[in-house]
């Protein structure tokens, strides 16, 4: 079989995982979810009380730093996060640790080890444009920020995490802010990339719509 290589990028909650996790599992290739990486990592600096400002320790922590997915979980060193990772508070620590040079290095690195030589869709925020720069597949999955907000505000009511639905907005327009405006490897629409808008569009709609792209090359 060809390898295939889907990059999905997009802003927050435009639905890249859930997306990403079905084609996955519908062409049998693997899932890997970068954000929750960037979590992962997000998650270790907390927990041994590492300011982000504090670059060598970061640098320290980041060496002896293991992260692995198996099933659909993600493992830091050793340990299954998957949960803990999920939390608004969670997400707005990792999109400052991702702003972090030594950061990326080390993520980006660990990335482009996992989908060496392997068919895989691959989702984040630079995969189209700096990852995954010569994948074949490139989507750029965008919605409303009013969409967005409220997708995720009812993934987080559902697992009773308690927020309001103002606070999510805020969060992700703060959020697409410093991904989008960070110096070091940006969210932007990779020029050979096909932007999916998936407002008002069910899940089955976008699997389908970025399916059609892959299997029209005959895959
Ligand atoms: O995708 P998710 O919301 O889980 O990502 C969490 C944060 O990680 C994002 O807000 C973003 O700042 C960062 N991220 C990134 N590059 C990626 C994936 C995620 O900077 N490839």
């Amino acid at each position: 079989m060809k390898r295939i290589v889907i990059a999905i990028d997009g802003p927050a909650g435009a639905g890249k995982s859930t997306i990403s996790k079905i084609i996955a599992k519908r062409i049998n290739i693997e899932y890997i979810d970068t954000g929750a990486m960037y979590r992962a990592i997000a998650l270790k600096a907390l927990n041994n009380g590492i300011d982000f400002e504090d670059i060598d320790g970061i640098e320290k922590l980041l060496k002896d730093t293991d992260i692995n997915f198996n099933n659909g979980k993600i493992y830091l060193d050793g340990i299954d996060v998957s949960g803990k990772i999920r939390t608004p508070e969670m997400s707005s620590l990792a999109s400052s640790i991702s702003a972090i040079k030594v950061v990326r290095e080390k993520l980006v690195y660990l990335q482009r080890l996992m989908a060496a030589k392997k068919s895989l869709v691959m989702d984040g925020r630079d995969i189209g444009t700096n990852v995954l720069k010569d994948a074949k597949y490139k989507i750029y999955l965008t919605a409303t920020v009013e969409e967005r907000a409220s997708r995720r505000y009812n993934e987080l009511c559902k697992k009773n995490i308690d927020v309001t639905f103002e606070n999510i907005c805020k969060d992700i327009i703060t959020r697409d802010k410093n991904d989008m405006e960070r110096k070091i490897n940006p969210l932007y629409k990779a020029e050979d990339a096909i932007l999916v808008d998936t407002t008002g569009k069910s899940i089955e709609e976008v699997v389908n719509e970025i399916l059609n792209i892959v299997m029209k090359d005959g895959e």
